[in-house]
């Protein structure tokens, strides 16, 4: 056989950042995941939407193991995280790795608020990923000045704008060097007027190449630097695809209907 005449390569697997496989997660009786699969390549920006109830957030507590999915496949950066049919946590140690190279932001700013920022920053690195202070303070000033916080390192959340608080959230996030941010609804319990910021930030984020899943409301956001859009319904992808379609020629009557709603 030529080098011609053989099927193209599969993608190396150091293309894909996560797979998520027929991912099933249940509350009880109440089943909010119901084989949800997806796959990012490094430097992919995927937008996760959908109405309330969808099972958004669940799906992305499932990939960092703050919840434990009933079934399916998760893989990180090439490992698999072993999920056990008997529902029991799977091995604690390997989840802890996974998480430090998944940075995730919440809808709410989840700072710690007896610490100023740069503390907040550095605590994941110096007292997880044990890295020396001093270089993790300087690496923590720098992403501070990213957000544009390198005047707020010293003082305490309490004295931040939400929009200010989330840039810090977000430079905690990206202080582990995460392979993948996940984003929860970052702007959705924000003033109006402080989502811009925000946004902008992760536009940045995108535009550098980050890998990232999305969690938004904010369509023309998502549609603006998302790579993929996948549109969720009571657990299952109704519909995805590349944002031009899934937003300018939506197939599904329920996704047509979902976005006259959020506007
Ligand atoms: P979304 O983020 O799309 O709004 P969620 O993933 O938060 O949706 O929730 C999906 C469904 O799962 C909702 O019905 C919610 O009430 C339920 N749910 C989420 N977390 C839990 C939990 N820890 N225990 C029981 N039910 C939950
Ligand atoms: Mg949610």
């Amino acid at each position: 056989m030529t080098a011609e005449s053989r099927q193209p390569p599969a993608p190396a697997p150091a293309e894909t950042a996560i797979i998520v496989e027929n991912l099933h997660k249940s509350f009880g009786s109440l089943e909010v995941l119901r084989g949800v699969s997806l796959t990012a390549r490094k430097g992919d920006v995927v937008a996760i939407i959908g109405g309330s109830g969808s099972g958004k957030s669940t799906m992305l507590r499932c990939i960092n193991f703050l919840e434990t999915p009933t079934s399916g496949r998760i893989v990180v950066n090439d490992e698999e995280i072993a999920i056990r049919p008997d529902g029991r946590p799977a091995n604690r140690r390997q989840i802890e790795r996974i998480r430090t190279r998944l940075g995730m932001v919440f809808q709410a700013f989840n700072l710690w608020t007896h610490r100023t920022l740069l503390e907040n920053v550095i605590e994941v690195p110096v007292h997880v990923l044990k890295t020396p202070r001093t270089q993790a303070i300087a690496r923590a000033l720098a992403l501070l000045d990213r957000v544009g916080l390198a005047d707020k390192a010293d003082t305490f959340p309490a004295f931040l704008s939400g929009g200010q608080q989330q840039r810090a959230a977000i430079a905690r996030a990206l202080a582990v060097d995460p392979t993948v941010m996940l984003f929860d609804e970052p702007t959705s319990a924000l003033d109006p007027e402080l989502v811009g910021e925000v946004l902008s930030v992760i536009r940045d984020l995108a535009a550098e190449g980050r890998t990232m899943l999305i969690v938004t409301h904010e369509m023309k956001f998502a549609r603006e630097v998302a790579d993929h859009v996948v549109y969720l319904h009571q657990g299952r992808i109704e519909e995805e695809g590349p944002p031009e379609r899934v937003f300018g020629a939506p197939q599904s009557a329920r996704l047509r209907q979902f976005l006259q709603t959020v506007g």
